[in-house]
């Protein structure tokens, strides 16, 4: 438990150690990334095996993430110096302009349990090369994950007091932004992010919240390779058994193509191997959260109560304890039903046919939510005129589920407010100086 002398404490180390820190030149600020890198090579399997035993993702998944995730390491070891050195904007004989990025100071990082190492490192990475100091609370779903991400940075280099893990549940994560802090970094669910916005109102600190998604699909009638898309789909949605900020979260296909592709996301679903997440085999281990449960059954109720049909999936199996949920298709769903308009965040889907492609846009947009959108289809010509339609941060053609770290990863509307990575997400942490010089 944290209470608030321990947390001011804190804050008053990280506030001390950003002092100097962002003091130091640049080229310090960035060059611990390669160390820290190679750390969590070195340790990836004891670290895989902390993640899977804490939230149930299978190691294999696990691995997966820590490797993947040091692609972003690689991207801001690369490219800080580039976005973060001050810019000459104009030079004459007479004046010169220049912007100079200043770090913001102590930042919160208020942070999920689902990808931990990808959405940290995309948050106190960036900030740290910047020159802040972070305040850093996992979730309490994946406590030791995050105590050893930063125990790592210290052994890399980074001052222990410059980046603090702060333990506990969301009162903690409440607490911690009633400090003097100077912004606030958080990733997670929409009512969480709108408790969060509402109690930092009216205080002058950027408040960036990167949170859910209802992440629509289309499948246009021009796909001439359907079950390559089936394969793509199926793997966007039950990645991470569909606990991806990204995930595919409904699909609605063209109806000359409806009942295959149905059939061949089905079969397909079915293939999925659900186990012990430390057997190397297994593709779906237990949720997370076992309320999650309760969540994807009355889904699959109210769908089913409304028309829907059930092509597998539906329950949990009995053959596991825990908390597990059978990749579970519907078809035949609308958008009366739950499962097509609130996060799901499990392994669920919807497949919907649509007569054209207008209505497909109609029901894409029919959404609070604004963080991906995907059309698959032969034509990048037809696929785009879909894609400029969509009000999400990214849209995707003929892929899904992805994230870069060369473009900006945003959600519009319920699905939050500013950019992590690229260039967008290293000036996230700074503020701009103008420097107005007369010769
Ligand atoms: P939550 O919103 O439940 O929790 C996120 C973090 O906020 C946790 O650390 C939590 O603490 C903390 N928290 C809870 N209540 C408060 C509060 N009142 N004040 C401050 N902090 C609080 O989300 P989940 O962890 O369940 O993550 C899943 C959600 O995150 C999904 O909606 C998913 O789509 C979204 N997400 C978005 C991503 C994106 O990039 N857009 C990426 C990954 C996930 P604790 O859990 O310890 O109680």
């Amino acid at each position: 438990m944290q209470d608030s002398t321990t947390l001011k404490e804190k804050l008053e180390k990280a506030k001390r150690a950003q002092k100097v820190w962002s003091k130091e030149d640049l080229k310090t600020r960035i060059n611990w990334i390669p160390v820290y890198k190679k750390l969590l090579l070195d340790n990836v399997d004891e670290l895989a095996g902390i993640l899977s035993a804490e939230m149930g993702k299978p190691v294999s998944q696990a691995v997966g993430e820590i490797k993947g995730a040091t692609g972003r390491l690689d991207f801001f070891y690369e490219n800080s110096e580039k976005y973060l050195e001050e810019e000459i904007i104009m030079e004459s004989d007479s004046h010169i302009e220049k912007i100079v990025r200043d770090p913001l100071g102590v930042v919160v990082n208020i942070s999920a349990w689902n990808f931990p190492y990808n959405i940290g490192f995309n948050v106190f990475v960036p900030a740290v090369v910047a020159g802040n100091a972070v305040l850093y609370k996992p979730s309490e779903i994946t406590p030791l994950t995050g105590e050893k991400m930063i125990a790592l940075m210290h052994e890399a280099g980074v001052p222990e007091d410059l980046v603090i893990t702060v333990q506990g549940a969301g009162d903690v994560g409440s607490k911690l932004l009633d400090l003097d802090i100077d912004g606030l970094f958080f990733t997670g669910s929409y009512g969480t992010g709108k408790a969060i916005h509402k109690q930092l109102s009216g205080r002058m600190i950027p408040c960036q919240l990167e949170l859910g998604g209802k992440d629509p699909v289309y499948v246009s009638a021009d796909n001439s390779d359907l079950d390559s898309v089936a394969e793509d789909l199926v793997e966007g949605k039950f990645w991470n058994n569909g606990q991806s900020c990204c995930a595919v979260e409904r699909i609605y296909v063209h109806h000359s193509h409806y009942e295959e592709l149905v059939k061949l996301f089905t079969e397909k679903t079915k293939s999925l191997i659900i186990g012990d997440p430390k057997d190397d085999s297994t593709f779906l281990g237990p949720l997370a959260r076992p309320e999650a449960v309760n969540l994807l059954q009355a889904q699959t109720q109210d769908a089913l109560s409304k028309g829907a049909t059930l092509e597998c999936g539906g329950s949990s199996p009995s053959q596991f304890k825990g908390a597990y949920f059978k990749p579970t298709v519907l078809s035949n769903v609308n958008h009366s039903m739950s499962v097509m308009m609130d996060e799901s965040f499990g392994p669920i889907i919807g497949i919907q046919s649509v007569s054209s492609d207008e209505e497909a846009v109609k029901l894409m947009l029919d959404t609070e939510f604004g963080l991906s959108s995907a059309v698959f289809s032969d034509s990048y010509e037809s696929a785009e005129s879909i894609l400029e339609e969509m009000n999400s941060g990214t849209v995707y053609w003929n892929c899904c589920d992805r994230v870069s770290p060369n473009t900006p990863w945003s959600g519009r509307n319920h699905s939050g407010i500013g950019s992590t990575l690229s260039y967008m997400g290293i000036r996230a942490f700074t503020q701009p100086k103008s420097y107005q010089i007369k010769l």
